[in-house]
């Protein structure tokens, strides 16, 4: 099964995609963390991304294009993955459909977290990331145990440079702008599939589960 996770800056795809990569043992792959690894390793595209990442653009479709191809070609893909962040251009859409062709694999589903924009701007300037393992926390909405220790790792949490909020207001206009015209290209493929994500973490896990059972069959 291949699932394409997409939503708003914030939605919580990250946070769903955890846990629905545990449930169904799919690997998750997060272009945003793939480009975040590469910059804390100080590697040439992880210099140019984050020239972009910075100012809340995109990184140029070739890049992100090259690093997904390479990424689903791994066998643990044989039987799908959970895109997390990708695609985010019709044109990357459109490349991903190229690279599945090659790979045998189909789309199964493009799930939309969908969230307003005033909700999203709560949910990622209060957002925290463990700097060890990348589990996502929220200093109200879902708190670590202990304040900036990670649950899982005991890792230190840390504040994301682009969730401030002239950052994440530049995020949220390029999602409208670039981002959006995605879901229409995958309601004309019958994939798209909308829930809501202004609700608890668990009941939109629920509820992205379900539908992905029912088109397992
Ligand atoms: P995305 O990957 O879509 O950018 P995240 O999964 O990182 O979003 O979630 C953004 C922030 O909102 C995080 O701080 C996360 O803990 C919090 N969050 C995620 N889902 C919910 C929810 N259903 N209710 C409240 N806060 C949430
Ligand atoms: P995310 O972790 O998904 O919020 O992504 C963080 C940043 O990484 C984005 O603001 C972009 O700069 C970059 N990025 C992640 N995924 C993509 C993508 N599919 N296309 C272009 N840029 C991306």
């Amino acid at each position: 099964m291949l699932v394409v996770l997409m939503g708003p800056p914030g939605a919580g795809k990250g946070t769903q995609a955890e846990k629905l990569a545990a449930e169904f043992a799919l690997p998750h792959i997060s272009t945003g963390d793939i480009f975040r690894s590469a910059v804390k390793e100080g590697t040439g595209m992880g210099k140019k991304a984050k020239e972009y990442m910075d100012k809340g653009e995109l990184v140029p479709d070739e890049i992100v294009i090259g690093i997904v191809k390479e990424r689903l070609a791994k066998s643990d893909c044989s039987d799908g993955a959970l895109l997390d962040g990708f695609p985010r251009t019709v044109e990357q859409a459109q490349a991903l459909d190229e690279v599945l062709g090659d790979l045998k694999l189909n789309i199964s589903a493009a799930v939309s977290v969908d969230v307003q924009e005033e909700e999203l701007i709560n949910r990622l300037t209060g957002r925290r990331v463990c700097r060890s393992c990348g589990a996502t926390y929220h200093i109200k909405f879902n708190p670590p145990k202990v304040r900036n220790i990670c649950d899982h790792c005991s890792g230190e949490l840390y504040q994301r440079s682009d969730d401030t909020i002239d950052t994440v207001k530049e995020r949220l206009a390029i999602y409208r702008n670039q981002t959006m015209p995605i879901i229409e290209y995958y309601e004309q493929k019958n994939l798209f599939h909308s829930v809501d994500g202004a609700r608890a973490i668990d009941d939109v896990f629920v509820d992205i589960a379900a539908h992905l059972r029912s088109i397992r069959g």
